[in-house]
């Protein structure tokens, strides 16, 4: 059985040494003193390596089966659920007025990364219902709010997103399901959504689904899309529950991973609906609270990766195989472990340094996030914009491959399912794919994000590159291991830029036949950047005398590995989408 224990300490390196939160003046931010997020990380790291932790395999190998109309999740889900829900971990960042606790997203994240980490499948009820209440809390009436915000904050009811249907995912505009207004402010809905997470289990009272669908007469494709809530059990004035819905599961879905999660095709059959926020305004509902769910999936990628690289570790330690080549390192045992073996190292460090970079950027981007929504900030809202399609697509294809490289360390026992190693890949591979895949991240960014108001927020991203490595260039210590290949990194993404104005502006299959390589060679940069603010963290902490040497040397260590082995990517990238579109697009369809 695999094992999961919360990088705490890690994760106050970030908070605290990186970003020096609590000296913040992000509303909420001075509350963050090390000893308070120290207590609230210990406490979640103790519930999730103890209570959810325990489950991950439980759901992999019960999955969630569906009886008589109805979804029952795997053993000891509901007893956990209620323990979290009990513990009021389930509405941290959300408004006291409904029952939250309104901390800052940045902390949420941090927890929702051991969360994930401990057992992605069951963590999805829970995140899947803050991603519903945000939409209600941003776009609801005050009605609405009182009606459903307590409920769901404290996870007595949960929350689906419905966008999916059998012949859209991407392209929602072709969307089928109808809303036929009643004239009396609701609306009849009916139509059939698939893949719903969450859409239908046994943990709650009631599930309230947001569902997206067309008002009859209302304008063609995207712009006829409208958002709408559609509860389960119909909720009566008082707050009580009334009436079952026209609401059923039509299957539960096979599939390759997340089994504990219900993953639902939902028959909407004249159910009863009520708008949420505008008419035929529902995208821009639906996605008001994008940056927050992208980054969401972004994190589940390193929190996959992060497991499964614990478990790695042990693995790598304990087994014995082969001898070190420089001479024998364990000469009482009938061999060496694995660990001693260069290329299983490569393959540790390549994991190390990812997950440690990773957190450290998905823990920044929440922080914009805070500073967008808390502090009104619109250059932190365009700078957030921009990384958003990063942070979703490199860190779940980079998390997917690191599960991949932590399952070799097992050889073939990675392959079985005894250790638990190939339930990390599974569940890895979905965050690739849903919240838009990420070869749409990469249109995105590319068609959308770098234009974005006149450039400003790229603009902006290598003026903050090219201000760190200004500010610290002076630093010996760390300029030839640090600061020129980040430099070097920096020139081969404004050289890719450039290109995209230059050769996409003449045909647009050049820009888009790069995508995907401009996306990659992003992240590596935004985890250079990232390794560079460590390094300066972890030198100022040696330099002033910390007594935990040791612990920063290893942080400048990884970070070098990092500079010299991982981001030199970004010359083969820039490369690649140098070539244009000529080799890409050279066959005709017939060909293939
Ligand atoms: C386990 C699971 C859970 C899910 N949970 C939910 C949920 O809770 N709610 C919900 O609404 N949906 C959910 N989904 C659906 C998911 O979001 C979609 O599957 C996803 O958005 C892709 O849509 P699609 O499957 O229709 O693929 P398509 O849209 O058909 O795309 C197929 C492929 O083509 C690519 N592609 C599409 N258009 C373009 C283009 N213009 N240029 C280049 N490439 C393109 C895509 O990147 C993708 O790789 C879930 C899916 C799964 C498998």
């Amino acid at each position: 059985m695999p094992s999961y224990t919360a990088p705490t300490k890690d994760m106050q390196f970030v908070l605290h040494d990186v970003l020096n939160i609590s000296a913040s003046d992000i509303p909420g931010y001075s509350d963050l003193e090390v000893d308070f997020t120290g207590a609230v990380l210990e406490e979640a790291g103790k519930l999730t390596a103890n209570v959810v932790a325990p489950l991950n395999v439980v759901g992999d190998r019960e999955g969630c089966t569906l009886e008589n109309g109805v979804v029952r999740t795997p053993t000891g889900f509901k007893a956990a659920f209620d323990e979290v829900r009990a513990g009021g971990w389930t509405a941290l960042d959300m408004p006291e007025q409904y029952g939250g606790q309104n901390m800052p997203y940045v902390l949420g994240t941090a927890i929702g990364e051991m969360f994930s980490s401990a057992n992605q499948a069951f963590t999805m009820y829970q995140g899947l219902t803050h991603g519903a209440a945000s939409a209600i809390l941003a776009h609801g009436t005050d009605q609405q709010k009182d009606t459903y915000l307590p409920k769901m904050a404290s996870c007595d009811w949960t929350g689906t997103m419905n966008l999916t249907e059998p012949h859209c995912g991407t392209d929602l505009g072709l969307m089928r399901t109808k809303a036929e207004p009643q004239g009396d402010g609701s609306y009849k809905i009916t139509g059939q959504k698939i893949f719903i997470s969450a859409g239908d289990h046994d943990l709650a009272d009631n599930i309230i689904h947001l569902v997206l669908a067309k008002i009859i007469g209302g304008p063609e494709g995207i712009k006829g899309v409208s958002l709408f809530i559609v509860p389960k059990v119909l909720v009566n004035e008082d707050g009580s529950l009334g009436a079952r819905n026209g609401v059923s599961v039509g299957n539960l879905e096979e599939k390759m991973g997340i089994h504990g999660n219900s993953t639902c095709v939902m028959n909407y059959d004249s159910a009863v609906g009520y708008l949420l926020g505008e008419e035929h305004k529902g995208m821009r509902a639906m996605f008001t609270m994008m940056n927050e769910a992208r980054l969401g999936v972004g994190m589940q990628g390193l929190a996959q990766a992060e497991v499964a690289y614990q478990n790695a570790v042990i693995y790598a330690k304990d087994r014995l195989q082969g001898r070190a080549v420089t001479g024998t390192e364990n000469p009482n045992g009938p061999a060496d472990p694995l660990i001693v073996h260069p290329d299983i190292r490569r393959s540790l460090m390549d994991q190390k340094s990812f997950v440690e970079g990773a957190r450290a950027f998905i823990l920044w981007g929440a922080s914009l996030i805070d500073q967008a929504h808390r502090k009104d900030d619109k250059d932190a809202d365009g700078l957030i914009s921009l990384m958003t399609p990063v942070i979703k697509g490199f860190l779940t294809d980079q998390g997917y491959d690191m599960t991949v490289k932590a399952q070799q360390i097992y050889g073939g026992h990675g392959y079985i399912e005894e250790h638990g190693m190939s339930q990390f890949t599974r569940d890895a591979r979905i965050a690739q794919i849903y919240e838009g895949a990420n070869g749409v991240q990469a249109l995105d960014l590319v068609g959308r994000k770098l234009a974005a108001d006149g450039g400003k927020p790229v603009m902006a991203f290598f003026d903050l590159l090219k201000n760190f490595i200004k500010e610290n260039d002076a630093n010996e210590a760390l300029k030839k291991d640090f600061l020129d290949p980040l430099k070097a990194a920096s020139k081969d993404l404004q050289a890719s830029a450039m290109y995209f104005m230059q050769s996409g502006m003449k045909n647009p299959n050049n820009a888009l036949s790069g995508s995907n390589d401009f996306m990659h060679l992003f992240g590596h940069v935004c985890l250079g950047l990232m390794w560079g603010r460590m390094a300066v963290a972890a030198q100022a902490a040696l330099d002033a005398g910390t007594s935990d040497a040791a612990f920063y040397e290893t942080k400048l260590a990884t970070g070098r590995y990092y500079m010299a082995r991982q981001l030199p990517a970004t010359a083969l990238h820039l490369a690649r989408i140098q070539t244009g579109a000529d080799t890409v697009m050279a066959l005709d369809a017939a060909s293939f």
